[in-house]
């Protein structure tokens, strides 16, 4: 299957906007029709990662729950192993965590102690970025474990909300902006 056409316009195109989901005043990108088209869901994974050849990143960290879909894939696209950045209690054996502050309140994402190697080269990925706290919390983890974040790469970027500002010094890559 040959994806070279695709272009960003035609993922913006299938995203649909929620309006008040979860909650009253959020509008909510579901990206659902992307997964289900295999041609939108393939030609994402490749633009997210086509700049990048097999072998030059060890690992892609996915972020809970949207972003494992989109870093699994990017995973085997690039031979790199899939690390999941995953919400507090999720993990079974022992784990770093990370705190960080929601608009209301704060959460903990965590990662296996063991999950990287000291050096390892990492992309990480999530399906959208809003203010960044997720994304900032998810690398501090990796740099905890001696990782080098290569790129964050996001299917999604709500840039309003300057979610890059969270993230000095880190290469992004986003596929669609509002
Ligand atoms: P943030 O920490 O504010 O950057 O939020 C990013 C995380 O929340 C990502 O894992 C997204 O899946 C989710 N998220 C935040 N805002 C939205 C939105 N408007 N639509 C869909 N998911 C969102």
């Amino acid at each position: 299957m040959s994806v070279a056409q695709l272009t960003p316009r035609e993922i913006a195109q299938a995203i649909r906007n929620v309006p008040d989901f979860p909650k009253a005043g959020v509008q909510f990108k579901d990206i659902t029709p992307v997964l289900a088209d295999s041609r939108l869901f393939a030609g994402t994974v490749e633009l997210l990662t086509s700049h990048f050849q097999p072998g030059e990143v060890d690992a892609v960290v996915g972020i809970d729950a949207r972003g494992f879909i989109f870093a699994a894939a990017a995973a085997m696209r690039l031979r790199a192993g899939f690390v999941p950045v995953r919400k507090q209690g999720k993990l079974p054996c022992q784990t770093l965590e990370q705190e960080y502050a929601l608009e209301y309140g704060r959460a903990t994402v965590a990662i296996h102690a063991d999950a990287l190697q000291p050096g390892s080269r990492v992309l990480l990925v999530d399906d959208l970025l809003a203010t960044g706290g997720t994304a900032a919390a998810a690398a501090a983890l990796v740099g905890r474990l001696g990782g080098t974040i290569l790129e964050a790469a996001f299917v999604i970027e709500l840039t309003f909300l300057e979610g890059r500002a969270k993230l000095p010094g880190l290469p992004i890559h986003s596929l669609v902006t509002y």
